[in-house]
């Protein structure tokens, strides 16, 4: 800025004195504005409007003197800042000077006033009015860049707070991501390993029923075999009987053979029945009470004889003394579980030996049966316990047999509450063991008594026999004519509820419980009502589980199988003829 453009107010209530500056000051420094007020009101207008680079003020002046108006400006902040030369005539007023420096003044001049001075005086206050406008507008400048930077991190920062709390949400809705994620895959694996064992159970469910299908089919083939077999031998002994010239101990030699072949044939039906029972569940223990040494001893002779014939070695070890062996439990299954592993044994035995019986171990007793024989190797560990299942298949089977006998023993013994196991060595035998809970029997057991061999008469009895089948009838007819009986016959159960209601003399009916016309039952109910204390006993060739049941229920005091032994019969009829 030069001095030339200098603006400066002049306040002073005194014209000429106003005239006088303003041509001092044009003179001093030309091309300055001189603004000038005749009272204090005025010149703070003037100072607002105008924004003066100097004030000229007097100090005496009427209503507000120049004190009062340098205050009044120092006061206000768009104002303050402009220099202020107070004028005074009082040049020796040291108090007055004082004061004005204290209203604010920057500088003080005497009147009269000495140009020169005032022309210094004016340059170096315009000069300090110009470093104080540049320094107000660099701080100004300074104050709006520091604001507008402010302004500029305040912006960045929300901008930044907001992009963080952006970035949190699209973190957290990875993160939800991820673990929706993590849980489909979860789910995917569950679903895939669930397919994947679905898919393993069918695999092993179709190849179980190839298995099934194929271990039928064998079975078949076998069994068509195995019944063929015996019944070669019945018919071919059979025809032999008829010939005319047979000396006694051939014919006796034949019929043992027959019968022998008979029991065969029985002997594949009851394992048909019993894996019939076995799959529908329908296996129960009959617990009862008997010398375990007895069944041992019995099991001993049959299958010495046929150990001796194939020259084997047969040991029986019984592990309880004879006054301690009365059991309680299922002596029928127990028979058969251990007759079909003595059959195995000597089946699969060329030479050596069977060892065979029972420890007791704590509260169990342990059953074996070992053998010399050809073993079984590992890969049929499992298998052998399966239905049907055999080591051999197909045509060129050396030893027999239907594939049942284990399947059948291993589901009784766990129905007895134990479990059939095994070792083996191929090439050098085996030793099957199953343990069963030992169970003293409760009453004391009257050994069994030996069936004497005379002929026992039942002389003057009278039975009535209940059948349909003209050959069953003709068997016992011809057994117990031998025993003086009088035998009634009734084809059906009319015709025996007839004939029962027209003799009163009848002391035992033996019934067929499979009639044409009536269910044994209700020919039982009916006999027993109007005579409740006639011995009934039933007869059936069905030997399934339940019928012995239905027969005691009907009231019926005792139930033959058939084949009916004739010892057995005889003892029944011992029993309640006499
Ligand atoms: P089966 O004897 O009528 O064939 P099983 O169910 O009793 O039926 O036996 C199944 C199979 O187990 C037999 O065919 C045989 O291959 C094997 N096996 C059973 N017992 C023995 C044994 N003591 N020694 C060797 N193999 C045996």
């Amino acid at each position: 800025m030069s001095i030339k453009e200098l603006k400066i107010l002049a306040i002073d209530d005194n014209q000429d004195n106003l005239t006088t500056l303003r041509a001092v000051i044009a003179d001093a420094i030309p091309g300055t504005k001189v603004i000038t007020a005749l009272d204090g009101n005025t010149g703070i207008i003037l100072a607002l409007s105008e924004n003066p680079d100097v004030i000229l003020l007097d100090i005496v002046m009427p209503v507000l003197d120049g004190l009062s108006v340098c205050r009044l400006l120092k006061q206000d902040t768009r104002i303050s800042q402009i220099p202020v030369i107070m004028l005074t005539a009082l040049k020796t007023d040291r108090a007055t000077r004082i004061k004005a420096l204290e209203a604010g003044a920057e500088a003080f001049l005497a009147k009269p006033l000495d140009e020169v001075e005032l022309i210094a005086q004016v340059k170096t206050m315009a000069k300090i009015k110009e470093s104080a406008d540049l320094q107000r507008m660099e701080k100004a400048e300074l104050a709006s860049l520091a604001s507008e930077r402010t302004l500029e991190i305040e912006k960045e920062l929300k901008e930044r707070r907001k992009a963080e709390e952006e970035l949190q949400e699209a973190n957290q809705k990875l993160r939800q991501t991820q673990v929706a994620t993590l849980e489909l895959l979860e789910e995917l694996r569950k679903e895939i390993s669930a397919r994947e064992k679905t898919e393993a159970d069918l695999i092993i469910a179709k190849n179980k029923a190839e298995e099934s299908d194929r271990l039928k089919s064998a079975f078949l083939a076998n069994m068509s075999h195995e019944i063929r077999t015996p019944m070669n031998g019945i018919i071919g002994f059979s025809e032999l009987l008829k010939e005319p010239d047979l000396s006694l101990e051939e014919r006796d030699r034949y019929i043992v053979v027959i019968n022998d072949n008979c029991q065969q044939l029985l002997h594949i039906i009851s394992d048909i029945i019993d894996i019939s029972k076995i799959e529908a569940g329908q296996v129960e223990t009959i617990p009862v009470d008997f010398r375990l040494n007895t069944l041992m001893e019995t099991l001993d002779e049959n299958y010495s004889q046929k150990a001796a014939a194939k020259s084997l070695k047969f040991i029986l070890r019984k592990g309880l003394g004879n006054e301690e062996c009365n059991i309680h439990a299922d002596q029928s299954k127990l028979r058969q579980v251990l007759e079909n592993l003595l059959t195995n044994a000597l089946k699969f035995t060329h030479a050596g030996g069977i060892d065979f019986g029972y420890n007791l171990k704590d509260t169990r007793l342990e059953f074996y049966v070992k053998d010399t024989g050809i073993g079984i190797s590992d890969e049929h560990r499992q298998a052998i316990f399966d239905r049907f299942w055999q080591v051999e298949s197909g045509l060129a089977r050396q030893y027999g047999g239907t594939g049942l006998g284990l399947s059948i023993s291993n589901a009784f013994v766990k129905n007895m509450g134990g479990e059939i196991t095994f070792e083996s060595v191929p090439g050098s035998g085996s030793r099957f063991s199953f343990s069963l809970p030992f169970s003293r029997s409760v009453s004391g057991i009257a050994p069994k008594p030996a069936m004497k061999k005379e002929t026992i008469s039942f002389k003057g009895k009278t039975i009535l026999i209940v059948e349909d089948e003209p050959d069953n009838f003709d068997l016992l007819n011809i057994i117990l004519r031998r025993h003086s009986l009088q035998i009634l016959h009734a084809w059906d159960g009319n015709e025996a509820l007839q004939i029962f209601s027209e003799h009163e003399e009848i002391d035992l009916v033996l019934l067929d419980f499979k009639l044409p016309d009536i269910p044994g039952q209700e020919i039982a109910g009916k006999m027993l009502k109007i005579r409740p204390y006639l011995p009934v006993i039933a007869t059936t060739a069905y030997a399934m589980s339940g019928d012995r049941e239905k027969a005691l229920q009907a009231g019926c005091i005792s139930y033959l199988s058939k084949p009916i032994h004739s010892e057995d019969l005889l003892s029944d009829l011992k029993k309640y003829l006499n």
